[in-house]
């Protein structure tokens, strides 16, 4: 099978790798030419536009970073409806807003192209083992046609409804991710106020119910002081915005995302956009003055 694959950042890049060591011919786009470059040197095609992709493939995944990007890449100049196909299939695996999702598959339907939404979680380790979580929307025929491709880049791909449902579903997802962090952040803080050291928190407690990826992964990230970025806050907060504008579309109040975005513009007004979402805990730092770290 021809597949294209349109976004080689943090997450695409290693999702665009495990698809060419599952043996399908890859055709790549980004605007940044060393990823390219390097995607060729494991085997893949490079192409010169979205266009060109669409020429040649038939399924072709983006991972972008939101729903301008990827509504330019599809429905822009040079984009992938330029030259689309009857039946070609559009994976967007980027995680945007649900109803930007229903309008990139009209235009598609137009055309006569399918389109599933495949958001995925599970951050760039897990893009780089091939176990990413998917969560999908679309025709359930459609997302049959596409399971095992989805397969190649994760462990678990599941079928959540019509298109848009995948993207609702990993709104839910970066809700919880972002109130448990907030959580582990304040938790962490407290424990130091207190006196005791984080480590030995984190020891005490990661078994029991309170324990959870986010405190495996992130919960150390802020005890060693690093926020290179796996999953930069500024697309976080991309996350929380689509999620409470989708929540005031649909009548769900979101009361804690709500406040937790807002410490995410604090530190991103203060210059921390690009850095690792587990920055988060410096908001901590700036309330009370310590350092988890240092108690660390
Ligand atoms: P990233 O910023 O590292 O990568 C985005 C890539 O898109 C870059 O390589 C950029 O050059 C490319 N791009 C932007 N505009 C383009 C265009 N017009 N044409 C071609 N390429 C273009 O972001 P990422 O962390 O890889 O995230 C991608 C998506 O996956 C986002 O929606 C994000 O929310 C989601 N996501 C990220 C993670 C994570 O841990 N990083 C986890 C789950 C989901």
């Amino acid at each position: 099978m021809k597949v294209g694959m349109i976004g080689l950042g943090i997450m695409g890049k290693p999702m665009a790798r495990n698809v060419v060591k599952a043996g399908y011919d890859l055709t790549v786009f980004d605007i940044n030419k060393a990823a390219v470059d390097e995607l060729v040197a494991a085997g893949a095609k490079s192409a010169s536009k979205p266009a060109e992709i669409s020429r040649e493939c038939g399924v072709i995944v983006t991972m972008l970073p939101n729903s301008p990007h990827v509504k330019e890449v599809v429905m822009g100049d040079g984009g992938v409806l330029e030259s689309a196909r009857a039946g070609t299939v559009l994976v967007d695996m980027s995680s945007i807003a649900p109803l930007a999702s229903r309008e990139i598959y009209e235009a598609c339907g137009k055309k006569g192209m399918e389109m599933i939404d495949a958001p995925v979680s599970g951050g760039e380790l897990k893009a780089i083992d091939g176990t990413l979580s998917i969560m999908a929307g679309g025709k359930k025929e459609i997302f049959e046609k596409v399971y095992d491709l989805l397969m190649s880049m994760g462990n678990s791909v599941v079928w959540c409804g019509e298109i848009g449902a995948g993207n609702t579903t990993k709104l839910v997802n970066q809700i919880v991710v972002a109130l448990n962090m907030a959580a582990v952040a304040e938790g962490w803080t407290l424990a130091v106020k207190a006196g005791v050291d984080p480590r030995l928190v984190h020891a005490a407690i990661k078994g029991g119910m309170a324990g959870s990826n986010v405190m495996n992964v992130k919960a150390v990230q802020m005890m060693d002081g690093n926020y290179k970025p796996g999953f930069k806050l500024d697309l976080h907060i991309k996350d929380l915005l689509n999620a409470i504008d989708t929540g005031h579309g649909v009548g769900a109040p979101l009361p804690l995302t709500t406040a937790v975005m807002e410490m995410m513009q604090t530190l991103r007004a203060d210059g921390h956009g690009q850095d690792d979402h587990s920055i988060m805990v410096k908001y901590y730092q700036k309330l009370t003055g310590v350092s988890i770290e240092a108690g660390g």
